[in-house]
């Protein structure tokens, strides 16, 4: 009699149609989860939303531009790069983003001013890669004729929290975040689009903020940062790092209070001492677990979400 039932209910799973989720055109790809260690699996920070018509990319760190054109997206395609911080590793790849995607190729060919956004000092940060880079603007505009428009900066500075880009539906709000007493200013962004929300933390210690932004949204990513107990004595330079940042029992603890229908870390810190083991992305997860037991991904380079009635995890699969 068991095994008729065990036979019948395979027989209706299998006579039941696949539960697919409807197309949706939502979609956050992490392009790179590290940090400022030269690491060649986990780039420098940067997350792409692309929301309908628009195309956001948040923060530029290292390699952010080879990760894009590896999701199949040319640099010259984001409407606006949102900066979170001036810290270097999240913007160390802006001007490859914006000059490569300049150049005329397919990856490339930029015809109307690169759009960035970002709390005051944007500009000064912007009009000083200009200056570094006018030779080479100068050089590509005689010698190849690339659209002048196209290497043209156009920079929105804000001041506080609120609105900071909308655009056919798409409403993205910045949020202070805190990462430590002189490292201001530092932002978060939410991005809402057809009734869904996606929260990046941006560098923070806990703050409830991220909470208040975050609370049920769909998927809430966070930056994590986890150290070896002894080489945290051994090092003091550790000690002012891992104080600017989060631990996976307060990601865990901001993700049990906020509730986000799936919670992802990026911009992982593994502060490494070759005196004691480096703890690992298992050690991340299973400290995450001691504050809380909801839906969590680990972020890789290149993994995406596609938001909709589900949220939809996948890991990079390249076309080639
Ligand atoms: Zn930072
Ligand atoms: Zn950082």
């Amino acid at each position: 009699m068991k095994e008729a039932l065990i036979s019948l209910c395979a027989g209706l799973a299998l006579a039941l149609p696949a539960v697919a989720q409807a197309e949706t055109d939502f979609k956050v790809t992490l392009l790179g989860t590290g940090s400022p260690n030269p690491n060649a699996q986990r780039f420098g920070p940067s997350t792409l939303v692309q929301a309908g018509s628009q195309t956001l990319l948040i923060d530029a760190g290292r390699g952010a531009s080879i990760r894009m054109w590896q999701a199949g997206v040319p640099l010259s395609r984001p409407n606006a790069l949102l900066l979170t911080h001036f810290h270097s590793d999240h913007t160390s790849g802006i001007a490859d983003i914006w000059l490569t995607g300049w150049v005329d190729t397919p990856y490339g060919r930029r015809t109307s001013p690169f759009q960035v956004i970002g709390p005051v000092g944007t500009k000064r940060l912007m009009q000083g890669l200009e200056q570094a880079y006018a030779d080479d603007i100068k050089i590509r505009l005689k010698d190849e004729k690339n659209p002048v428009e196209g290497a043209k900066v156009a920079v929105k500075e804000f001041k506080s929290e609120g609105v900071v880009y909308q655009q056919d539906g798409v409403v993205v709000t910045a949020f202070e975040v805190d990462h430590g007493d002189a490292i201001k200013p530092s932002f978060g962004y939410r991005i809402d689009y057809k009734g869904h929300a996606v929260v990046i933390s941006g560098d923070t210690r806990y703050t409830e903020n991220v909470v208040k932004y975050g609370r049920n949204v769909d998927l809430l990513i966070h930056e994590v940062a986890i150290v070896n107990p002894d080489a945290l004595k051994a090092n003091d330079g550790f000690k002012r790092i891992f104080d600017h940042h989060t631990s996976p029992q307060e990601a865990g603890s901001i993700f049990k209070h906020a509730r986000p229908r799936m919670a992802a870390y990026t911009h992982l810190v593994f502060l490494p001492d070759p005196r004691f083991p480096v703890p690992t992305v298992d050690d991340v997860m299973h400290q995450t677990r001691e504050t809380y037991d909801g839906p969590l991904q680990v972020g890789a380079d290149l993994m995406s979400f596609s938001i909709g009635e589900t949220v939809e995890v996948k890991p990079f699969s390249p076309k080639q």
